[in-house]
Protein backbone atom coordinates (compact mmCIF):
# COMPACT_ATOMS: atom_id res chain seq x y z
CA UNK A 1 0.00 0.00 0.00
CA UNK A 2 1.32 3.43 -1.13
CA UNK A 3 -0.69 6.18 0.34
CA UNK A 4 -2.00 9.60 -0.77
CA UNK A 5 0.08 12.10 -0.01
CA UNK A 6 -2.19 15.21 1.00
CA UNK A 7 -0.78 18.11 -1.36
CA UNK A 8 -1.31 21.17 1.73
CA UNK A 9 -0.14 23.24 -1.13
CA UNK A 10 -2.62 22.61 -3.13
CA UNK A 11 -5.06 22.60 -0.49
CA UNK A 12 -3.91 25.90 0.61
CA UNK A 13 -4.00 27.26 -3.08
CA UNK A 14 -7.47 26.81 -3.33
CA UNK A 15 -8.29 27.93 0.09
CA UNK A 16 -6.90 31.48 -0.77
CA UNK A 17 -8.59 31.48 -4.03
CA UNK A 18 -12.02 30.90 -2.43
CA UNK A 19 -10.97 33.18 0.25
CA UNK A 20 -10.06 36.15 -2.38
CA UNK A 21 -13.68 35.40 -3.60
CA UNK A 22 -15.47 35.37 -0.15
CA UNK A 23 -13.09 39.48 0.44
CA UNK A 24 -14.54 40.89 -3.24
CA UNK A 25 -17.93 39.58 -2.54
CA UNK A 26 -17.78 41.21 1.35
CA UNK A 27 -16.57 44.92 -0.19
CA UNK A 28 -19.29 44.50 -3.56
CA UNK A 29 -22.03 43.85 -0.37
CA UNK A 30 -20.49 45.90 2.73
CA UNK A 31 -18.64 48.56 0.62
CA UNK A 32 -16.04 47.66 3.77
CA UNK A 33 -12.64 46.03 3.64
CA UNK A 34 -12.69 43.41 6.35
CA UNK A 35 -9.57 44.04 8.41
CA UNK A 36 -7.17 41.82 10.99
CA UNK A 37 -4.66 43.37 13.07
CA UNK A 38 -1.64 42.17 13.89
CA UNK A 39 -0.47 42.92 17.66
CA UNK A 40 3.60 41.72 17.93
CA UNK A 41 4.87 43.07 21.26
CA UNK A 42 9.13 42.92 20.79
CA UNK A 43 9.67 39.83 19.39
CA UNK A 44 11.97 37.74 18.36
CA UNK A 45 13.49 37.02 14.55
CA UNK A 46 10.66 34.10 14.79
CA UNK A 47 8.06 35.99 15.27
CA UNK A 48 8.72 38.40 12.40
CA UNK A 49 9.04 35.78 10.37
CA UNK A 50 5.49 34.56 11.41
CA UNK A 51 4.28 38.34 11.60
CA UNK A 52 5.09 38.55 7.80
CA UNK A 53 3.98 35.46 6.79
CA UNK A 54 0.32 36.84 8.42
CA UNK A 55 0.31 39.91 6.72
CA UNK A 56 1.37 38.43 3.52
CA UNK A 57 -1.33 35.96 3.79
CA UNK A 58 -4.32 38.69 4.39
CA UNK A 59 -2.55 41.05 1.68
CA UNK A 60 -2.91 37.79 -0.69
CA UNK A 61 -6.44 37.60 -0.42
CA UNK A 62 -7.12 41.14 -0.46
CA UNK A 63 -7.97 41.74 3.31
CA UNK A 64 -7.01 45.24 5.22
CA UNK A 65 -4.37 44.66 7.44
CA UNK A 66 -2.54 46.71 9.86
CA UNK A 67 0.59 45.85 11.92
CA UNK A 68 1.04 47.15 15.82
CA UNK A 69 3.86 46.86 16.89
CA UNK A 70 5.08 47.54 20.62
CA UNK A 71 8.55 47.55 22.31
CA UNK A 72 9.38 44.65 23.85
CA UNK A 73 9.42 46.85 27.52
CA UNK A 74 5.05 47.73 27.25
CA UNK A 75 3.52 47.18 30.09
CA UNK A 76 0.57 45.19 30.82
CA UNK A 77 -1.90 48.33 30.78
CA UNK A 78 -0.42 49.73 27.09
CA UNK A 79 -0.65 46.37 26.01
CA UNK A 80 -4.15 46.20 27.37
CA UNK A 81 -5.37 50.06 26.51
CA UNK A 82 -4.32 48.89 22.76
CA UNK A 83 -6.28 45.43 22.81
CA UNK A 84 -9.61 47.86 24.06
CA UNK A 85 -9.35 50.15 21.05
CA UNK A 86 -8.93 47.41 18.69
CA UNK A 87 -12.21 45.81 19.95
CA UNK A 88 -13.93 48.77 20.27
CA UNK A 89 -12.87 49.80 16.27
CA UNK A 90 -15.74 48.35 14.11
CA UNK A 91 -13.70 48.71 11.18
CA UNK A 92 -11.74 45.77 12.64
CA UNK A 93 -12.70 42.28 12.43
CA UNK A 94 -9.69 40.21 13.93
CA UNK A 95 -6.85 40.41 16.32
CA UNK A 96 -3.96 38.50 17.01
CA UNK A 97 -1.45 38.35 18.92
CA UNK A 98 1.87 37.18 18.24
CA UNK A 99 3.34 34.66 21.05
CA UNK A 100 5.52 34.01 22.62
CA UNK A 101 4.92 37.57 25.15
CA UNK A 102 7.39 39.69 26.67
CA UNK A 103 8.27 38.32 30.48
CA UNK A 104 6.32 41.03 32.04
CA UNK A 105 3.04 40.17 30.00
CA UNK A 106 0.31 37.48 30.60
CA UNK A 107 -1.03 35.83 28.05
CA UNK A 108 -3.65 35.26 29.97
CA UNK A 109 -4.54 38.87 30.15
CA UNK A 110 -4.44 39.13 26.46
CA UNK A 111 -7.20 35.73 26.17
CA UNK A 112 -9.36 37.35 28.80
CA UNK A 113 -8.97 41.10 26.71
CA UNK A 114 -9.77 40.41 23.56
CA UNK A 115 -13.10 40.32 22.31
CA UNK A 116 -14.61 36.69 21.32
CA UNK A 117 -15.80 37.93 18.24
CA UNK A 118 -12.58 39.63 17.15
CA UNK A 119 -10.42 36.07 18.27
CA UNK A 120 -9.68 34.76 15.40
CA UNK A 121 -7.15 32.49 16.85
CA UNK A 122 -9.38 30.89 19.56
CA UNK A 123 -7.47 31.37 22.90
CA UNK A 124 -10.11 33.45 24.28
CA UNK A 125 -12.01 31.12 27.31
CA UNK A 126 -15.13 32.15 25.78
CA UNK A 127 -13.96 30.81 22.26
CA UNK A 128 -12.91 27.35 24.19
CA UNK A 129 -15.97 27.62 26.12
CA UNK A 130 -18.10 27.61 23.09
CA UNK A 131 -16.06 25.10 21.77
CA UNK A 132 -16.80 22.71 24.60
CA UNK A 133 -20.62 23.49 24.39
CA UNK A 134 -20.44 22.79 20.98
CA UNK A 135 -21.84 26.09 19.78
CA UNK A 136 -20.03 28.03 17.16
CA UNK A 137 -16.38 28.88 17.82
CA UNK A 138 -12.49 29.91 16.42
CA UNK A 139 -10.52 27.37 16.47
CA UNK A 140 -6.86 27.46 17.48
CA UNK A 141 -5.49 27.99 13.45
CA UNK A 142 -3.44 24.85 14.00
CA UNK A 143 -6.61 22.61 14.98
CA UNK A 144 -8.70 24.57 12.39
CA UNK A 145 -6.08 23.86 9.51
CA UNK A 146 -6.40 19.97 10.41
CA UNK A 147 -10.14 20.25 10.70
CA UNK A 148 -9.67 21.92 7.34
CA UNK A 149 -7.43 19.09 5.67
CA UNK A 150 -10.17 16.30 6.96
CA UNK A 151 -12.72 17.90 5.29
CA UNK A 152 -11.13 18.96 1.86
CA UNK A 153 -9.83 14.98 1.89
CA UNK A 154 -13.65 13.60 2.87
CA UNK A 155 -12.17 11.90 5.05
CA UNK A 156 -14.90 9.85 7.40
CA UNK A 157 -15.50 10.53 11.01
CA UNK A 158 -18.40 9.60 12.32
CA UNK A 159 -18.12 6.41 14.09
CA UNK A 160 -14.60 6.58 13.37
CA UNK A 161 -11.95 5.90 15.91
CA UNK A 162 -9.46 9.11 15.94
CA UNK A 163 -6.22 9.32 18.28
CA UNK A 164 -4.76 12.38 19.20
CA UNK A 165 -1.42 12.83 20.23
CA UNK A 166 -1.26 16.30 22.08
CA UNK A 167 -3.18 17.46 24.94
CA UNK A 168 -2.54 21.37 24.51
CA UNK A 169 -4.75 24.58 24.77
CA UNK A 170 -3.26 25.02 21.01
CA UNK A 171 -3.82 21.88 18.79
CA UNK A 172 -4.90 18.65 20.71
CA UNK A 173 -8.08 20.19 23.28
CA UNK A 174 -9.80 21.76 20.68
CA UNK A 175 -8.82 19.55 18.16
CA UNK A 176 -10.56 16.86 20.14
CA UNK A 177 -13.56 18.58 20.84
CA UNK A 178 -14.26 19.54 17.44
CA UNK A 179 -13.68 15.82 16.29
CA UNK A 180 -15.72 14.83 18.89
CA UNK A 181 -18.52 17.13 17.40
CA UNK A 182 -17.89 15.26 14.31
CA UNK A 183 -18.98 11.97 15.82
CA UNK A 184 -15.67 10.35 16.20
CA UNK A 185 -14.54 8.43 19.17
CA UNK A 186 -11.62 10.17 20.59
CA UNK A 187 -8.73 9.34 22.65
CA UNK A 188 -6.44 11.88 23.52
CA UNK A 189 -2.66 10.59 24.74
CA UNK A 190 0.11 12.08 25.66
CA UNK A 191 3.44 12.60 27.54
CA UNK A 192 2.48 10.04 30.02
CA UNK A 193 0.23 8.11 27.87
CA UNK A 194 0.77 4.09 28.53
CA UNK A 195 1.15 1.47 25.23
CA UNK A 196 0.58 4.63 22.78
CA UNK A 197 1.16 1.78 20.30
CA UNK A 198 -1.91 -0.19 21.50
CA UNK A 199 -4.22 3.15 21.03
CA UNK A 200 -2.26 4.64 17.68
CA UNK A 201 -2.87 0.92 16.13
CA UNK A 202 -6.34 1.33 16.12
CA UNK A 203 -6.93 4.65 14.57
CA UNK A 204 -8.91 5.16 11.52
CA UNK A 205 -7.23 8.81 11.67
CA UNK A 206 -3.72 9.52 13.48
CA UNK A 207 -3.18 13.03 14.16
CA UNK A 208 0.51 13.40 15.89
CA UNK A 209 1.06 16.79 17.35
CA UNK A 210 4.29 15.78 19.87
CA UNK A 211 7.22 17.58 18.62
CA UNK A 212 8.74 14.66 18.94
CA UNK A 213 10.81 14.43 15.59
CA UNK A 214 9.82 10.98 13.32
CA UNK A 215 8.35 9.50 16.83
CA UNK A 216 5.41 7.58 15.04
CA UNK A 217 6.60 4.76 12.72
CA UNK A 218 5.05 1.96 10.66
CA UNK A 219 4.71 -0.43 13.35
CA UNK A 220 2.32 2.24 15.33
CA UNK A 221 0.19 2.86 12.20
CA UNK A 222 -3.08 1.09 11.02
CA UNK A 223 -3.20 -0.55 7.52
CA UNK A 224 -5.09 2.20 5.43
CA UNK A 225 -5.38 5.37 8.13
CA UNK A 226 -5.07 8.87 7.37
CA UNK A 227 -2.21 10.51 9.22
CA UNK A 228 -2.16 13.71 9.94
CA UNK A 229 1.78 15.11 10.84
CA UNK A 230 1.74 18.52 12.95
CA UNK A 231 4.78 18.47 14.12
CA UNK A 232 7.58 20.77 13.30
CA UNK A 233 10.90 19.64 14.43
CA UNK A 234 14.64 19.90 13.72
CA UNK A 235 16.36 17.31 11.38
CA UNK A 236 17.65 14.61 13.99
CA UNK A 237 20.58 13.96 11.82
CA UNK A 238 21.71 17.37 11.74
CA UNK A 239 21.06 18.39 8.46
CA UNK A 240 19.01 21.29 7.75
CA UNK A 241 15.31 21.48 6.57
CA UNK A 242 12.34 20.03 8.87
CA UNK A 243 10.66 17.35 9.55
CA UNK A 244 7.30 16.06 11.55
CA UNK A 245 6.64 13.39 13.77
CA UNK A 246 5.73 10.79 12.01
CA UNK A 247 8.23 8.70 9.79
CA UNK A 248 6.88 9.63 6.45
CA UNK A 249 9.23 7.27 4.88
CA UNK A 250 8.17 4.13 6.76
CA UNK A 251 4.92 5.05 7.52
CA UNK A 252 3.93 6.26 3.48
CA UNK A 253 3.87 1.92 3.12
CA UNK A 254 1.37 1.36 5.54
CA UNK A 255 -1.50 4.86 5.58
CA UNK A 256 -3.92 5.50 3.56
CA UNK A 257 -3.16 9.08 3.09
CA UNK A 258 -0.68 11.12 4.72
CA UNK A 259 0.56 14.86 5.07
CA UNK A 260 3.91 15.52 4.51
CA UNK A 261 6.29 17.86 6.35
CA UNK A 262 6.83 20.33 4.87
CA UNK A 263 3.81 20.71 2.86
CA UNK A 264 1.22 19.48 4.76
CA UNK A 265 -0.77 21.37 7.91
CA UNK A 266 1.66 24.27 7.30
CA UNK A 267 0.57 26.15 4.70
CA UNK A 268 -3.30 26.20 5.42
CA UNK A 269 -2.74 27.78 9.48
CA UNK A 270 -2.13 31.20 8.39
CA UNK A 271 -5.21 30.94 5.97
CA UNK A 272 -7.20 29.36 8.44
CA UNK A 273 -7.20 32.32 10.82
CA UNK A 274 -8.06 34.52 7.61
CA UNK A 275 -11.30 32.16 6.89
CA UNK A 276 -12.21 32.40 10.53
CA UNK A 277 -11.85 36.11 10.24
CA UNK A 278 -14.48 36.14 7.07
CA UNK A 279 -16.46 33.85 8.65
CA UNK A 280 -16.68 36.21 12.00
CA UNK A 281 -16.87 39.60 9.21
CA UNK A 282 -20.02 38.08 7.96
CA UNK A 283 -22.01 36.87 11.43
CA UNK A 284 -21.54 40.71 12.91
CA UNK A 285 -22.86 42.19 9.43
CA UNK A 286 -26.66 41.63 8.85
CA UNK A 287 -28.09 43.36 5.59
CA UNK A 288 -29.86 46.65 6.39
CA UNK A 289 -28.47 46.21 10.16
P1 LIG B 1 3.29 21.29 23.28
O1 LIG B 1 2.52 22.36 23.95
O2 LIG B 1 4.68 20.95 23.76
O3 LIG B 1 2.39 19.96 23.31
C1 LIG B 1 2.88 18.72 22.94
C2 LIG B 1 1.90 17.64 23.38
O4 LIG B 1 2.40 16.38 22.96
C3 LIG B 1 1.69 17.59 24.90
O5 LIG B 1 0.36 17.29 25.19
C4 LIG B 1 2.63 16.43 25.31
O6 LIG B 1 2.19 15.74 26.45
C5 LIG B 1 2.51 15.52 24.10
N1 LIG B 1 3.71 14.68 23.97
C6 LIG B 1 4.99 15.07 24.00
N2 LIG B 1 5.80 13.99 23.87
C7 LIG B 1 5.02 12.92 23.78
C8 LIG B 1 5.25 11.53 23.63
N3 LIG B 1 6.49 11.04 23.56
N4 LIG B 1 4.19 10.70 23.56
C9 LIG B 1 2.93 11.17 23.61
N5 LIG B 1 2.64 12.48 23.75
C10 LIG B 1 3.66 13.34 23.83
O7 LIG B 1 3.45 21.60 21.74
P2 LIG B 1 2.49 22.43 20.71
O8 LIG B 1 2.78 23.87 20.83
O9 LIG B 1 1.09 21.96 20.82
O10 LIG B 1 3.12 21.93 19.34
C11 LIG B 1 3.22 20.55 18.98
C12 LIG B 1 3.97 20.38 17.68
O11 LIG B 1 3.23 20.98 16.65
C13 LIG B 1 5.36 21.05 17.63
O12 LIG B 1 6.22 20.27 16.82
C14 LIG B 1 5.08 22.36 16.95
O13 LIG B 1 6.23 22.87 16.29
C15 LIG B 1 4.02 21.93 15.97
N6 LIG B 1 3.13 23.02 15.50
C16 LIG B 1 2.87 23.06 14.19
C17 LIG B 1 2.05 24.02 13.66
C18 LIG B 1 1.74 24.01 12.19
O14 LIG B 1 1.25 25.00 11.65
N7 LIG B 1 1.99 22.90 11.49
C19 LIG B 1 1.50 24.97 14.51
C20 LIG B 1 1.72 24.90 15.89
C21 LIG B 1 2.56 23.90 16.38
P3 LIG B 1 2.15 16.44 27.93
O15 LIG B 1 0.92 17.32 27.90
O16 LIG B 1 2.04 15.30 28.85
O17 LIG B 1 3.42 17.22 28.05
Amino acid sequence: LTAQIIDGKAMAAELRAELRLDVEKYIQQKHETPAVVVVLVGGDAASGVYTKAILRAAEGVGMAVRLEQMPARTSSEELQTLLKTLNDETSTHGVIVQMPLPVQLSQQMVADTVLAEKDIDGISPRSAGNLFLGLPSFLPATAAAVIEILERTHTPLDGKRVVVISRSNVVGKPLALMLLQKHATVSICHSRTRDLTALTCQADVLVAAAGRAQMITAAMVKPGATVIDVGINENPDGSSGIVGDVDFASVQNVAGAITPVPGGVGPLTNLLLLKQCMQGAWLSWQPGV
